[in-house]
């Protein structure tokens, strides 16, 4: 399946959590989620009984993948990537889509959400270590320096979204020099570090089977 390119919102409601997909919106009263919380579609008020244990682990899938705006083959390479590595396969799991790029720009305060951070790595806004890098799902490594190209500093997305964070650290592993419109990924994140709250071991188990 590629990626999915309906509305962000119908996300939230039909994993029943907001998973902040549109930036400003997300904190606002305009958010959907809190107007209607209840499934999209013509059954969505009635829709409840009892869900499988396959039906648990999938939705937990979908929640991650579709925070992190992936689609399922992408997702499932990410997956597989993760056993190969040493360590708990849900923790490198994680670890790895919180070093996509485009993550990390949102992360550290360059967009307002992932969707629009894609957009800007798309366009060539940014550079690693003092390379253009385009392609959204680049994986940074520990000590990279991700800034803003000299020509794209007066960007307004850029701007809008760098005026709500503040100086340093935004999570643990990340850094921000506001004046230089550059941040640093300082290390490889443990579990607990990353701020969202999903079991990925229910995605190890939905792919065991
Ligand atoms: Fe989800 Fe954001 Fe839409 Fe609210 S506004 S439903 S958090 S994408």
């Amino acid at each position: 399946m590629s990626q999915y390119h309906g509305s962000a919102c119908r996300i939230c409601r039909r994993e029943g959590k907001k998973l902040f997909l549109k930036g400003d919106r997300c904190h606002s009263p305009k958010c959907s989620f809190e107007r209607k919380g209840y499934p999209p579609g013509s059954q969505g008020r009635g829709r409840r009984g009892k869900v499988s244990e396959y039906g648990i682990q999938l939705r937990e899938k979908q929640k991650i993948r579709n925070t992190y705006g992936l689609g399922e083959r992408q997702f499932r390479r990410f997956f597989f990537e993760a056993q190969r590595h040493k360590g708990v396969t849900g923790d490198v799991l994680m670890q790895l889509l919180e070093s996509r790029l485009d993550n990390v720009i949102y992360r550290i305060g360059f967009a307002s959400s992932r969707r629009q951070a894609r957009q800007l790595v798309r366009h060539r806004h940014f550079m690693v270590n003092d390379r253009i890098v385009d392609i959204p799902s680049y994986c940074v490594r520990p000590n990279d320096v991700i800034r803003v190209k000299d020509r794209s500093k007066k960007l307004a997305a850029i701007h809008g979204a760098m005026q709500k964070v503040h100086e340093g650290k935004t999570v643990p592993y990340l850094s921000l020099d506001k004046a230089k419109m550059e941040g640093s990924f300082l290390e490889r994140p443990n579990r607990a570090e990353i701020p969202f709250d999903v079991s990925e071991q229910l995605v190890v188990e939905l792919y065991s089977r």
